[in-house]
């Protein structure tokens, strides 16, 4: 019988999936609120290598630093690590290559959520609605104003998409088709001689160099991975060359933008502001960004809906049964 080890715990869905395969399911329940260790994932697979009975298929979560230690503790029967996310910056990807273990992710289901949120974040911080809120609760609202919380239309506007994968590209096709916004956008990969189809239909302009597309956005919005090449993408010297109006949304990684940067950034008013769902030292969140008013943060629960949450785990576990059955998974990580 082919064992699971799942690091922390997800929607009954992709339990219920796993055990339907006569699999057996170990959930690390310790980590319902918090990171899982890598004391605990690593203690989890030797005991059960001791026992025995040891695991074939790790299902993780973006928040496991699963490296080469880890890997070990698993061999030689881990076959496959099925990472619940489409970024995968949490695994060390030539140390499984090193090892034979296939990686997996979940791309595409989680995309139109994410674009969402994006959207959310960029009405929410143009619309001033967090600091709104607060001020109605706090019995600041004493009468309608004509200057009352001014904020800034979307409309009209102009949004720099860093990246273009499927994130990039759903949040241009929001912008285009709901909001009237002119949407430029920069990539490594650029689009063929001519133009693309996404260029004709959403009348979208590449810009080879983010420094040439950054000074033109009123919004700029990330949705690239977290590299060794976009780390701190978004810097002192990047904060600076954006218009003084322009506002900051990041829904990919944390530290794609250096934290301490955008909050001096933020408060001498180099930018108008920022909404963010990811930080540079995660769970951490830099303290100087949570006492400003022009910034709106969230948890990390851009794909955090009920729908997007179980197509995530059925895609996991289609993963996992696919690489324990001898097949190639579909979402296998190169
Ligand atoms: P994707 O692979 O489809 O798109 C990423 C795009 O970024 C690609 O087109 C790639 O060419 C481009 N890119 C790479 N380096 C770049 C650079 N230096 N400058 C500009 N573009 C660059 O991925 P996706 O499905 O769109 O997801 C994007 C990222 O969003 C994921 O890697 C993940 O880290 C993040 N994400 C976050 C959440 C969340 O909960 N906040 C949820 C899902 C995804």
């Amino acid at each position: 019988m082919s064992k699971v080890f799942v690091t922390r715990p997800i929607p009954e869905a992709g339990i219920k999936a796993l055990k339907a395969k006569g699999y057996e399911v170990v959930v690390n329940e310790k980590a319902d609120n918090r990171s899982a260790t890598k004391e605990e994932m690593i203690n989890a697979l030797r005991q059960a290598q001791g026992e025995g009975k040891p695991f074939n298929a790790i299902l993780s979560v973006l928040t496991d630093k699963i490296d080469g230690e880890v890997m070990d503790a698993g061999l030689p029967t881990l076959k496959i690590i099925a990472n619940y996310a489409v970024g995968f910056d949490n695994l060390d990807v030539e140390g499984a290559k090193k090892r034979n273990i296939m990686l997996t992710n979940t791309p595409g289901v989680l995309t139109n959520t994410v674009a969402e949120h994006t959207f959310a974040l960029m009405l929410s911080i143009a619309h001033r609605i967090s600091e709104a809120d607060r001020f109605s609760r706090a019995g600041k609202y004493h009468a309608w104003g004509p200057n009352l919380l001014l904020g800034t239309d979307l409309s009209g506007k102009t949004l720099g998409v860093v990246g273009l994968g499927r994130i990039g590209s759903r949040v241009a096709y929001h912008a285009v088709k709901g909001f009237d916004m002119k949407v430029i956008y920069t990539d490594p990969k650029p689009p063929p001689a001519g133009g693309s189809e996404f260029e004709k239909e959403f009348g979208a302009q590449y810009f080879e160099k983010l420094d040439d597309l950054l000074p033109l956005c009123d919004f700029v919005s990330i949705h690239v991975p977290l590299l060794d090449s976009t780390h701190h993408l978004i810097n002192e010297s990047r904060l600076r060359i954006m218009k003084r109006s322009a506002y900051l949304i990041n829904t990919s990684r944390g530290p794609i933008i250096d934290e301490k940067a955008l909050a001096k950034a933020l408060r001498e008013n180099i930018i108008r502001g920022a909404a963010i769902d990811v930080f540079e030292f995660e769970p951490e969140i830099t303290p100087d960004l949570k006492e400003l008013d022009n910034i709106i943060i969230t948890p990390h629960i851009a794909s955090a809906t009920e729908e997007t949450r179980n197509k995530m785990a059925e895609m996991a576990v289609d993963n996992i049964i696919d690489a324990l059955e001898g097949r190639t998974p579909p979402n296998l990580v190169k």
